[in-house]
């Protein structure tokens, strides 16, 4: 516990994703009543605010200042100016540009005020018809794809709705390693969300692949869903069983030493250490042979 002492406040502001109606009343208030408004990306914030008539000065802070930008926001802060961080869309922290500078702003007790609205992942969720009861949001994959495929296989067997960001040039092709990886689930892939080309495509994941697999479906800005469950009467479904040396592989390549990526790579397929272990040694020895 600690008492938060400094005469700013640091504010989370979240703001549309595409229809600027989105906007809450108190965003407004608050982006009007600041000193200083953090933002990604300056000009395009700038369109924003002048929209609404809000003339607040801005300061960039963005994922390539962030470090050094934190500790002069926390100092300002500190020193009574409040701050409002927003991102280029949604909420500032989510997918985005933020978490270093809401931790700083912790260890400097500084009163952190979240100002909620939209983000792109709950909207898509709720209108995806998925369960909503339980989720994981997972971001963004790994553009990689062996490190894609290795993520969604340590979901494989997690029994809650997935969500992922994915970007336009990928869809299809994540659609399709989800299908093999997860094997064949209803799926959404909302697109445009709140803008003037929103689509809400649900299906099954190959219809979705194929569908996005058109260069002029896949545009624009993407939240895929994937329900938890394979489809029980879908007699092409089938739980495919990864590779452990390619799981070991890409979870090592994402930073996890040997150790640890064998312990994550036997969980994702429901094997014990020394099980994953043996298929790993069994299977390093037939690649030598081939
Ligand atoms: N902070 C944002 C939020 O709260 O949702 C997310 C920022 S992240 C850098 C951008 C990604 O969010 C996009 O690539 C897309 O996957 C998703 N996204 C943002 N706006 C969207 C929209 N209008 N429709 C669908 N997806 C959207």
């Amino acid at each position: 516990m600690s008492d938060a002492a400094t005469p700013g406040t640091l504010y989370l502001v979240a703001t549309p994703i595409g229809n600027l109606e989105d906007i809450t009343a108190r965003a407004l208030r608050v982006l009007s009543e600041v000193d200083l408004i953090a933002c990604e990306d300056t000009r395009h914030t700038r369109k924003l605010l002048t929209h609404f008539r809000i003339q607040t000065k801005t300061i960039s802070y963005h994922e390539h200042n962030e470090r050094e930008r934190a500790t002069k926001l926390c100092a300002l802060i500190a020193s009574g100016t409040n701050i409002a961080l927003v991102s280029d869309a949604g909420t500032p922290a989510i997918s985005d540009p933020g978490y270093r500078l809401v931790r700083a702003a912790i260890e400097h007790n500084i009163r952190v005020v979240p100002v909620p609205g939209p983000t792109a992942f709950v909207a898509a969720l709720i209108a995806s018809g998925l369960p909503t009861d339980e989720f994981f949001f997972g971001g963004f994959l790994p553009s990689r794809t062996s490190a894609r495929r290795a993520r969604l296989a340590i979901l494989r067997t997690l029994p809650v709705t997935l969500i992922f960001y994915e970007a336009p040039h990928r869809i299809a092709q994540t659609l399709t390693d989800a299908r093999e990886i997860l094997g064949e689930r209803e799926a959404c892939v909302t697109r445009e969300l709140t803008k003037l080309h929103e689509e809400i495509a649900r299906g099954r994941l190959s219809d979705l692949a194929a569908h996005f697999g058109n260069e002029q479906s896949a545009r624009g800005e993407m939240v895929l869903v994937i329900d938890r469950r394979v489809i029980a009467d879908d007699t092409t479904a089938h739980e495919p069983t990864p590779s452990i040396a390619t799981l070991v592989a890409a979870l090592e390549a994402e930073g996890l030493d040997s150790r640890a990526a064998l312990k994550r790579a036997a969980r994702a397929v429901g094997l014990t250490r020394a099980e994953a272990y043996r298929r790993l040694v069994a299977e390093r020895a037939q690649a030598r042979n081939e």
